[in-house]
């Protein structure tokens, strides 16, 4: 395993676009048996064929990760099929922003059940196989607002705080397994992500702001390399990055 990427088994939540596909082209053409886990199970069955003709290793597996069994069928299925899970990245997540007098309750539903739960669901799948193993990394993706709250993005921001609370309280528990977990904060970053915001105003002004400042993907599968190809005593806790030109 030359560069402790090579030969891994890595399930990707949210693999079908934007940050989550990005990991999963660089994680494989550097040597990783990818799992990826969306509901678009055709763009993520139409990525494993091209990673499978360039010689790789990968499965699509459909994985809503608001429902717990789903997201339990993508690690044992990854288990099952390779023999072991050694890294979960827990990516899959919706930015849907309006001011809180808007009480968009649909949204905050949404976005809590995605980001916050399916993050648990992601961990509580992965950590009984990591610590029988007693190896393993879980990547739990928070954002530049998991740091600092701005007006009307409050329940996005919530959600990404709570990421962090999370893995850090995990990183503490998991010790006696050996177990790595590293949390990566995200500026902004050119995906889909700002189709998730319904009000036409936020939209607009995000949509601007993204044009303006985001950075291509590949940025972030880099990071996730990084964090991943470190030797095993090394654990790299918390990566927070952002365009250069973004506040
Ligand atoms: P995209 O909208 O491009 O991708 C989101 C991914 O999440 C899709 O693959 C989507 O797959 C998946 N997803 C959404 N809902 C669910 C669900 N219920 N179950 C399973 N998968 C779901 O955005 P990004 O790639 O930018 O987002 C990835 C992560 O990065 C998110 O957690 C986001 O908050 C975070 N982030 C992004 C930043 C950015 O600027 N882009 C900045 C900071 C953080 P499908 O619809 O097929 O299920």
């Amino acid at each position: 395993m030359k560069n402790n990427i090579e030969g891994k088994v890595i399930a990707i939540t949210g693999a079908s676009s934007g940050l989550g596909e990005a990991a999963a082209r660089e994680l494989s053409s550097q040597g990783a048996i990818v799992v990826l886990g969306a509901r678009r199970i055709e763009r993520i069955r139409a990525l494993v064929g091209e990673f499978v003709k360039n010689g790789r290793q990968a499965l699509a597996i459909a994985a809503d990760v608001t429902k717990y069994e789903q997201v339990k069928n993508l690690v044992d299925t990854a288990v099952k099929t390779y023999g072991r899970i050694d890294v979960m990245i827990n990516n899959a997540g919706l930015m849907a922003q309006s001011p809180l007098e808007r009480q968009k309750i649909d949204d905050w539903d949404k976005m809590i059940d995605i980001n916050i739960k399916g993050v648990l669901y992601g961990i509580g799948a992965a950590l009984q196989h990591m610590k029988e193993q007693r190896s393993g990394q879980i990547i739990n993706v928070s954002s530049v607002v998991g740091h600092k709250v701005g007006a009307n993005g409050v329940v996005y921001a919530a959600t990404k705080h709570a990421v962090r609370a999370i893995s850090e309280g995990l990183r503490l528990e998991v010790k006696p397994y050996n177990l790595r977990t590293t949390i990566i904060s995200p500026g902004a970053v050119d995906t889909e992500l700002t189709g998730g915001t319904t009000e036409p105003d936020m939209a607009a002004g995000y949509q601007q702001f993204y044009e303006m400042n985001a950075i291509p993907s590949d940025s972030f599968a880099r990071v996730v390399a990084f964090a991943i190809s470190q030797p095993e005593e090394v654990d790299i806790n918390e990566i927070l990055f952002r365009p250069t030109r973004q506040e």
